[in-house]
Formats: C-alpha cells, sequence, structure tokens
C-alpha cells in the first residue's frame, strides 16, 4: 500500500543530480537547468502487506538529541520509523522530524557516487569516479586543483596547512582523529563556536559543567531566548510543557518575540535584544538585597560570594537600573527573583542551547550559573544535574609525531581559543592573511558552513582561496558545491555509528545500528577515512621523511619500517577495524558479552536493566526507579543526618558541601585568571558592548524550528510540508508605516548581505526587531526542493565575534527593511 501523505504527486525514479558517466564523458554541468526534475513533493512511506518483516533498533539522527528508534523494515525498504521504549534519554518519543528521517535515506538528491569538480569552483560541473580515482584526486590533484602531495611539499610538511571542519555526529570523532591524530592538522573547527560555546565556557568555568536541567522535577523555570517549544522538541521538552500551565512548574519566558514558548508560559517578558545580562544581574541584586538566596548553601560552596557581593550591590545593578537597558519593569524583576528564591532548590535558570547571540554572552552565562546556584539547585532533583556516565572500553590510536606541524592560527581571535576554535576568527584570520603561514586546504564533514556561518560572502571567499577543498556529505549542500572532491557518505540509516554512553540522572548506552545497506556508491565515514588513509599514508610519509628531522634521525636509529608501523605514521592502522569490532569490543570489556547481545536486540543497555525497565501503562515506561536515579553526583561531606532524613525541607538537603569541578571545588565568582586575559573576572555590565541601533533601522535575530535541524534537513521533502519557507517577523505597526503587507516581498540588507524574502507582519515581535528562521535560503542546483525557498540568515548577519571564546555573536547584526 502507497500512502499519499500529499497532494503533490509521487516522484517517480528521477533524480535532480545527474552525473556524468565514466571519466571519458566530455564535461557537461552536472546541475545544469535541463538535467533538473520538475519542483514535486514525493514521499516513500510505504507499509502493510509484506512478505518479509524486521524490526532495527537504532537512533535518530535528524538532531543533535539521538533519539531511540525501531526502524521497520518491509521487503527490503524502510517504511517506517517508531520510538523505542528502553531509552531514558528519548523517552518513547520520536518527534515529527525524526519521523521524516525515513527521507533522508530515500532524498531523490542525495550524493550518490564520489564526485571530482572538472568545472569551475562553485559552478556545479563534476564528473562520477570511483573512490580510488576520488582519493587520487585528493592526493595528487587533477589539472584543476593541487592535491596533498604537492601542497605539504609546498609547506615542508606543515600538517596544519589542512584546515578541517565538522558538525556534530556520532562519528565527527573518528573524522577528528584521522585528520588531527593521524594526518596531523591543528587547525580544527566545528560547531561549538556558533552554538554551545559561552554557555558550555561560561558552567563549567563557574560550577565544573554545563550540566542539564532537571525540567521533569523543576518547579519554576526561567527560560530566556530558548524557544523550547518551537525549536526543539525533545522528550525532556515534553517533560516541561506537560507540566506547564498550573500543572506543577512554572514558566518565565523571557524573549523579545512572542514564541509558542512564550504562550505556555505564566509570564512573558520581552526584553531588549542583547540585554539579557543586565536583567540577571538584577535578579542577582534582588536576592542579595532582599536576602533571599540560599545562605547555607553559599556559605558552603561558594568562591568568593562576598566579592560578588560587593560589586553587584556598588554597582547598583538595580532593577530600575535593568529596566532602561532591558525594557522589563523593575517589579517583574524583582517579583521574578523573590518567585525563583521561593521556589529554588527546585528552580532553574535554563543554561540555554545555541547560545551564540551577543558579545556579552559569556558574562551572561556565568551570572545564570552563579543567580542558579544562590538558590541551591545545583547537583540535585529538580535543579541542574550533572548525571552519572556508564564508562565504555577503550579503542587505542597509535599518534605520530610531526615536528613540522604549527599551532592553530586564530589563537589571537578572542583571550581563551580552546581545541574547538573560533568559526569566524579562523576564516578571517585567513582572509585578512594575518595567519603565522598559509592554510591551504579545508576538509569539510557534515557540515555547511556556506549556510551556517555568519556572512556568507566571507565564507565562499575562503573556499575558492583554498588550493583544495573535500566535502563528505549526504547532500549536495551549497558548501558541497565549493569542494574539488565530493565524498558521499551514506545515511544514518545505513551505517552503525560509534556505540556511545549518554550520561544523565538514568544513564544507558545505545546504538545506532544500521538498517538497510548503504543505497549507491556511499559509505560511512570510518571506510571513507580506511580508503583514504590507505591512499595518502605511505606518500605523505615521504615527504614527512624529506623534512622531519626528528623522523630523519628516528629511521637511522631504528629503521624505516619501524618508525612507520610504530610510530604510528601507517595512518589507516587506526581505522583497519570494522565499526561493529570495535563498538562490540568497547562494550564486552566493560559489561561482558551478555550486555552486548542486549545492546544488540534492544539498542539501548544498562545494568538493571532487566530488573528496573518496566512498561507502566500504555506511553509509560520506568527506566530506573526513583531512588536508583542518579540527581546528585558531585562529592562532598554529606551530613548523613540530613541526608538520610527525607522528612527535612527540601532547601536543608541542599545545603549539602559539594566538591564541584571547578579550581577551588566551589561555586566559582570571581576568576581572577581572567583578569590576566583582558576578561571581567566577575559577570559585570558593559555598555561599550552593547550595540545600539539606529534611527529607522533594526536589530536583526535569528532562531530555529523543530521542523529543520539547522540546513541540513532543507531538503526533506516531508518537512519542507510542514513549512515550506520562512518569513520575515516584522512588526506590525512598523509594517503598515512601510505599506508592507503580508507575503509581500522585502529587502533586508545589513553591511554584508542582502536578501529577498516574503513578510509576516505581527505583534509577536517589537518595532526594534526583524526576525526569520534559519535553515532556509538553500542556493544549490543539486537541492531540488530546497533550493530558492524563502531565505538565509548568515547571508546578512555580520561576522562580529564575542571577546572572550570567538563565538559569533548573531544577534549583533544592524539591518534595514524596503518593500521591493
Ligand atoms: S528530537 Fe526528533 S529529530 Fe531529534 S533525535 Fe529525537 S526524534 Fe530525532
Amino acid at each position: 500500500m502507497q500512502i499519499e501523505m500529499s497532494r503533490r504527486k509521487f516522484l517517480q525514479g528521477t533524480v535532480a543530480m545527474s552525473i556524468v558517466g565514466g571519466s571519458a564523458v566530455s564535461a557537461t554541468n552536472l546541475l545544469a537547468k535541463d538535467d533538473k526534475v520538475e519542483k514535486k513533493l514525493t514521499f516513500t512511506t510505504k507499509t502493510g502487506e509484506a512478505k518479509e518483516l524486521k524490526l532495527v533498533p537504532t537512533l535518530c539522527e535528524m538532531c543533535v538529541n539521538k533519539c531511540a528508534a525501531i526502524a521497520r523494515m518491509e521487503d527490503g525498504v524502510v517504511t517506517k520509523l517508531d520510538p523505542n521504549p528502553m531509552f531514558p534519554k528519548s523517552k518513547n518519543m520520536l518527534c515529527p522530524r525524526g519521523n521524516a528521517g525515513i527521507q533522508a535515506l530515500y532524498d531523490p538528491d542525495r550524493l550518490k557516487y564520489p564526485l571530482v569538480r572538472i568545472g569551475e569552483k562553485g559552478d556545479g560541473k563534476y564528473k562520477r569516479v570511483t573512490w580510488d580515482e576520488a582519493y587520487e584526486a585528493i592526493l595528487n590533484g587533477t589539472d584543476r586543483f593541487k592535491g596533498l602531495a604537492a601542497i605539504l611539499e609546498e609547506e615542508e610538511d606543515n600538517r596544519s596547512t589542512i584546515g578541517y571542519c565538522a558538525g556534530e555526529g556520532m562519528a565527527e570523532h573518528t573524522y577528528k582523529v584521522f585528520m588531527q591524530d593521524k594526518l596531523g592538522s591543528s587547525n580544527f573547527v566545528n560547531h561549538a563556536s556558533i552554538c554551545l560555546q559561552t554557555t558550555v565556557s561560561g558552567y563549567a568555568l563557574t560550577i565544573g559543567g554545563y550540566g542539564q536541567a532537571d525540567l521533569e522535577n523543576a518547579n519554576y523555570v526561567i527560560m530566556a531566548g530558548a524557544n523550547r517549544a518551537e525549536a526543539i522538541v525533545t522528550p525532556d521538552t515534553m517533560d516541561l510543557f506537560k507540566r506547564t500551565k498550573g500543572r506543577g512548574a512554572k514558566l518565565i519566558v523571557v524573549d523579545p518575540r512572542f514564541t509558542n514558548t512564550a504562550s505556555h508560559a505564566d509570564k512573558w517578558l520581552p526584553i531588549e535584544v542583547g540585554t539579557d545580562l543586565a536583567f540577571v544581574l538584577a535578579l542577582t541584586y534582588v536576592a542579595i538585597e532582599e536576602n533571599i538566596y540560599n545562605k547555607k548553601f553559599v556559605e558552603l560552596n561558594f568562591n568568593g560570594f562576598e566579592e560578588y557581593k560587593e560589586h553587584i550591590l556598588t554597582s547598583k545593578y538595580t532593577p530600575e537600573w535593568a529596566e532602561k537597558i532591558t525594557g522589563i519593569r523593575a517589579s517583574d524583576i524583582r517579583q521574578v527573583a523573590r518567585d525563583f528564591m521561593a521556589a529554588a532548590p527546585r528552580a532553574i535558570y535554563y543554561q540555554g542551547r545555541r547560545t551564540a547571540w551577543s558579545k556579552q554572552d559569556f558574562q551572561l552565562r556565568r551570572a545564570q550559573a552563579i543567580f542558579s546556584a544562590m538558590g541551591g539547585g545545583i547537583d540535585r532533583e529538580g535543579g541542574i544535574i550533572f548525571g552519572k556516565k556508564l564508562p565504555l572500553g577503550k579503542h587505542n590510536i597509535n599518534t605520530p609525531m610531526y615536528d613540522n606541524a604549527q599551532e592553530r592560527i586564530d589563537k589571537k581571535a578572542a583571550a581563551i581559543i580552546g581545541g574547538s576554535g573560533s568559526w569566524i576568527g579562523w576564516r578571517n584570520t585567513i582572509l585578512e592573511e594575518k595567519a603565522a603561514y598559509p592554510v591551504r586546504s579545508m576538509f569539510v564533514y557534515k557540515q555547511n558552513p556556506m549556510l551556517s556561518i555568519p556572512n556568507t560572502a566571507k565564507t565562499k571567499q575562503l573556499f575558492e582561496k583554498m588550493d583544495l577543498v573535500v566535502v563528505i556529505d549526504t547532500m549536495p549542500s551549497d558548501t558541497a558545491m565549493m569542494a574539488d572532491v565530493i565524498l558521499p557518505e551514506c545515511t544514518y540509516l545505513e551505517r552503525e555509528d560509534p556505540v556511545k554512553s549518554f550520561g544523565s540522572a538514568q544513564p544507558a548506552i545505545a546504538l545506532r545500528q544500521k538498517v538497510i545497506d548503504p543505497m549507491y556508491d556511499t559509505k560511512p565515514v570510518i571506510e571513507i577515512i580506511r580508503g583514504l588513509a590507505e591512499k595518502v599514508s605511505r606518500p605523505l610519509f615521504e615527504i614527512t621523511k624529506k623534512f622531519d628531522s626528528e623522523v630523519q634521525d628516528a629511521i637511522k636509529e631504528r629503521g624505516e619500517e619501524s618508525v612507520y608501523k610504530e610510530d604510528g605514521f601507517d595512518l589507516a592502522d587506526a581505522f583497519r577495524h570494522s565499526q561493529e569490532e570495535i563498538n562490540k569490543h568497547m562494550v564486552v570489556e566493560k559489561y561482558g558479552e551478555e550486555a552486548y547481545k542486549t545492546l544488540l536486540k534492544e539498542g539501548v543497555y544498562y545494568p538493571n536493566m532487566d530488573k528496573f525497565w518496566k512498561q507502566i501503562s500504555n506511553n509509560e515506561f520506568q527506566w530506573y526507579p526513583k531512588k536508583e536515579r542518579f540527581y546528585s553526583v558531585v562529592e562532598g561531606e554529606f551530613k548523613s543526618d540530613v541526608f538520610h532524613d527525607t522528612c527535612v525541607d527540601e532547601k536543608e538537603i541542599a545545603v549539602l558541601k559539594k566538591e564541584f569541578k571547578t579550581p577551588s571545588g566551589k561555586v566559582e565568582c570571581v576568576l581572577p585568571n581572567l583578569a590576566k586575559r583582558g576578561v571581567s573576572p566577575m559577570p559585570s555590565w558593559d555598555d561599550t558592548q552593547f550595540t545600539q541601533i539606529p534611527e529607522g533601522k533594526f536589530k536583526f535575530i535569528t532562531g530555529r524550528h523543530a521542523q529543520f535541524t539547522q540546513n541540513s534537513s532543507s531538503n526533506n521533502v516531508m518537512l519542507l510540508e510542514l513549512m515550506p519557507e520562512n518569513y520575515l517577523w516584522i512588526n506590525k505597526r512598523v509594517a503598515e508605516s512601510k505599506g508592507i503587507k503580508f507575503g509581500d516581498n522585502v529587502e533586508v540588507k545589513s553591511k554584508v548581505g542582502q536578501i529577498t524574502i516574503k513578510a509576516y507582519p505581527t505583534e509577536k515581535i517589537g518595532p526594534n526587531n526583524l526576525f526569520f528562521i534559519h535553515g532556509f535560503g538553500a542556493d544549490s542546483d543539486g537541492l531540488t526542493f530546497a533550493k530558492g525557498n524563502g531565505a538565509a540568515d548568515n547571508h546578512i548577519i555580520e561576522d562580529i565575534i564575542e571577546p572572550v571564546f570567538g563565538s559569533a555573536a548573531m544577534h549583533e547584526t544592524i539591518v534595514e527593511v524596503r518593500k521591493v
């Protein structure tokens, strides 16, 4: 039975991206308009009449959450994805986006074969090649581009001339092991600096970790900027929203837009963009001034609180001061601070998801963490918890040392640059020729910088500047169109990924298993890397031999074969085992054969699962009995009389002395080392870091939507059915004054670019801001269904970075708008 899910017709057997067949065929434009199919939406769901039925537990990859799914295979076709009730993290839920994962597998536009560029960079002319030919092109180049061997020879074996980036994913580590540990480059950038970098670092430096918000048990939640009801509908999102609106949890939403999350809140506080820090400092002021924080917890667990208290009071961060900056009434600020502390320790200032907003973002996250901790709601039920992680066995790698590889180039881009780098800082260092050496090659895995990094024009320049660009992906994204060589990865339903341990109050190990053999000539990343490593290993070692005096000496002492093999220069040695073998080893080493069998059968394993797991009703499960959960894991002086008395007030339980993973073992209010790097050691408001909005202009803001995962699912027709394009949110009165009506085309222009988009005049946004959702505006001709839908935010977002960790400050761009 074919399920017709749309008015639109089924697309039969055609592909958007036809391939030049064989190397002897003359060059044609792979993505020429003539080759494009008519733009129709199509679904491939079929169920009900199968001769052969197979159910395979796996993990969703439609967003970062990794919910457990059971794939239904009928006569070799994946026809349905259902939730897997065994996994405590996903609680028998698979959201609409997870259900649409089936279309990631059957997307007609998928990359199907290795491709090598035969036209100009960016013009979409490629030819189909074998995997060996693709690896050969990477090693030795073609008449169109240089290969790794020539680049490394010219750079005298400075391996860091090869830049590389990756999006979040379970195989990101495998790719990084190859690029960093085996190939030897220090120049890695990933999604952290456009995502969670400031909040993860802010919380880690303050309370010892980012933790998880226990939304299931919190009684009071302040959610600022995070749009959980709309942007990421995960099981913990549902934990919260099934308890809002008088059902146990009070929700305060602070957001310049009236979002779906705001519509579920007890109170919505519209805030001036970029002023959240002032709001949190004023909450802190109220808690101190009115003496309503958890004094015992602070006394036992805070470092530098007296200094911080003094700083907050003498800086006069009063609600009246904050009202002028944030636009939130002082009386509301007072009320929120009082209600939060009254509900504490079951009170959370939600840490935030994508937090690359403003230049003051790092101090904001520190201030949030301190304010939450002042209520005592850290490392305890209903607060921010750290949870437990089940250990896995080890898989060791033999890593070579390259004497000529240099340190990463973006160290000066911000005060603290970690291993994930600053994407904007890194790119701009190359473009502005400020790097200590040239970065001449770029490997891209599962990331689409052309659409995900602010200022697309500069990202395009970056790829144009590179001698060699290699893209590993499942889809012909805008970034793939800038590649010299494209290596097609199979989709998540076609591969086994590294086994993963999920730490939480209810920890578990889960496995993404292969549901179906790879379609087309595609491979999982571990096999892609293995083939590439086998091809380039010896020739690149020849270059190392020529330029690396340490290696020359070692060869004199021990002989070439010994150095090549024993010192890790055989780049393929880390990838000889299959993913399945590695996973088995890592589970069996710690938990034994039976545990591994359970993992394969159920997709999930944790000790005592057979005793703990229970189905309670139709859609209600127990994964761990309450008393077996790990809400509190931080070690400390447990005062047994308090700890074991279940009648004791919760505020008393929160006064345990903890040993947090911070330098002092306490909540760090003051970080003197930051001052040495020019960063305020305590959260402080800095007027000079705030971007004012000139008369007649707007501050542009962006966000996510649960139907799309950044821009990676923009071609998924099941999801496009739910939201085919994005619209510009513009305040209704502002729109009227400019003669803009719903559906009118408008131009939004910033210093770095301009886009055209349809208008959505609404009262749900204030007069100072414009907004549209990220994930649209793809330009690749290979994306039949995504191309030309709406607009891309990063075409207009300026490349401004926050100065502490070099994250993108995505809400600092000033724009103007006009009807076109
Ligand atoms: S939240 Fe949805 S898209 Fe994300 S992993 Fe879970 S089911 Fe998949």
